[in-house]
């Protein structure tokens, strides 16, 4: 068995219940074949690969709070510091009801390499809890962000670990969850990032995962020799990530017809109305399928079904697993070109391996949704210069950077015979970085 298998084998017998981390694993380090074989001996003598799927530290806590009658409520917390040898951990907390230490351990693990893609000193980590903050009045979140941090705290700093944003956790938690922090310490610091431009957030931080997704997809589409400007583009989720890569498709010439929520989803023929949508979403906090009660041009269908919409640009933006091999196959079959991901791993295993060799040019959730942790590495920068940028230069800066996301993990695919292959080619350019610095940091 090689070094890899061996790890793997071993991952799946102790973790046989974290499915979803198990995924992530799986897709990481078989792609990594070609790098491993080359330095085998050395990573197999110190380890590197049981300490690269090992977290430095997981912390899970209890989350006491009391709701509007008075009850007391118990929810989970999680902390996962996978990785710190590039830089302070660094990943998003979720609050959505799944949540649990396979999926906070995927997520973190992810975060490890796609950090590193970013070019910025920033390591992986990731949290959240089973909190499901729908339906819960301001005062119940507020109840909840402060218990969560009540112990969060002692585990985090601008230095240490620097959580941010995810599904559920959107500026009002951010805000919450900084108030609290700043109470208990007494410290002014960056240790969240994703916080209100009149307490140290960056300007164009809100957008940046969804304008991102957009650049790089935009780069991706023009070296091989097509144009995002006039193509139709299929959306799933109406979140952060979905309404700002709506809304950037839309500023780039694109005519995107889909939107979802984990109720339903919705098809405009017309086009999106991102104004209308985002005061449904941001606004109201209602379901989408007010927004084909509001719209003429819109039809409204329960469950899933946006990948059935024939389109050249498929960006699934709401959860994992949510693109699977049926989606796949309507999709080749409806002529679609390319399929970027907004999410993080929308695609299972399967439907990736189907998109590949269908000739989809696929770009994976650690490139293409790079832009909002790299962003949140610029307002750690601006917090500890304490300056602030301009829109215009963070968004430029954030171009920049998704446009060498693209052009590092194409020639990471190239460089080991795997042309166009982009899953490989992000997770060779992210693991290099990282794995050399394991190396020189001895065994930690
Ligand atoms: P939000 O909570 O703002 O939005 C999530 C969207 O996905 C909502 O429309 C939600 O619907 C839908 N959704 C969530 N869970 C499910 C489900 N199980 N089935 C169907 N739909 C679902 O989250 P974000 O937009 O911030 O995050 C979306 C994805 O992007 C996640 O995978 C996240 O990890 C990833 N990501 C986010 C970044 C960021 O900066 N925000 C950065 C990089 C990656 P509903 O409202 O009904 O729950």
């Amino acid at each position: 068995m090689d070094y890899i298998d061996e790890v793997l084998a071993e991952l799946k017998e102790k973790y046989a219940d974290q499915t979803e981390f198990l995924q992530a694993t799986q897709e990481v380090l078989e792609s990594l074949r070609g790098v491993i074989a080359e330095k085998e001996d050395v990573y197999r003598h110190e380890a590197l690969l049981e300490r690269l799927v090992e977290p430095d530290r997981q912390i899970l806590f209890r989350i006491p709070w009391v709701d509007d009658k008075g009850n007391a409520k118990v929810n989970r917390g999680y902390r996962v510091q996978f990785n710190n040898a590039i830089g302070p951990y660094k990943g998003g907390l979720r609050l959505h009801p799944s949540v649990n230490l396979s999926i906070i351990k995927f997520l973190g693990f992810e975060q490890i390499f796609k950090n590193s893609l970013t070019g910025l000193p920033i390591g992986g980590g990731k949290g959240g809890s089973d909190f499901d903050p729908k339906g819960k009045s301001d005062r119940e979140i507020l109840a909840f962000c402060q218990s969560f941090m009540t112990e969060l705290y002692k585990h985090i700093g601008a230095d240490t670990d620097v959580p941010a944003g995810d599904i559920g956790t959107g500026a009002r938690e951010i805000g919450y969850l900084f108030g609290q922090y700043k109470r208990i310490r007494n410290i002014y610091e960056g240790v969240l990032t994703g916080k209100g431009v009149t307490y140290g957030g960056s300007l164009a931080r809100t957008e940046a995962t969804g304008y991102g997704l957009l650049y790089l997809t935009q780069e991706m589409l023009r070296c091989n020799g097509y144009a995002l400007e006039g193509k139709t583009v299929c959306v799933s989720g109406s979140g952060n990530v979905a309404t700002y890569a709506i809304q950037k498709a839309q500023q780039l010439g694109a005519k995107v017809v889909t939107a979802s929520d984990s109720t339903g989803w919705v098809y405009d023929s017309e086009g999106i109305d991102i104004d209308l949508l985002k005061q449904i979403k941001e606004v109201k906090r209602a379901r989408i399928s007010e927004y084909a009660k509001a719209r003429p041009s819109a039809e409204y269908h329960e469950g899933r079904g946006v990948w059935q919409i024939k389109c050249d640009v498929a960006l699934p933006c709401a959860t994992q697993n949510e693109l699977c091999i049926e989606d796949a196959q309507l999709l080749v079959k409806n002529g679609c070109i390319a399929v970027a991901e907004g999410a993080n791993m929308p695609t299972t295993l399967e439907a990736t391996k189907y998109l590949q060799q269908n000739g989809i040019l696929f770009a994976p959730g650690k490139a293409a949704n790079a832009g909002g942790v790299a962003t949140s590495a610029l307002e750690m920068s601006q917090n500890s210069e304490r300056l602030n940028w301009s829109f215009d230069e963070v968004d430029n800066k954030l171009k920049g950077i998704m446009i060498s996301i693209f052009h590092n993990m194409e020639s990471a695919a190239k460089r080991y015979g795997q042309e166009k292959n982009y899953v490989a080619g992000a997770n060779i350019a992210g693991f290099d970085k990282v794995a050399n610095a394991m190396l020189a940091q001895g065994i930690v």
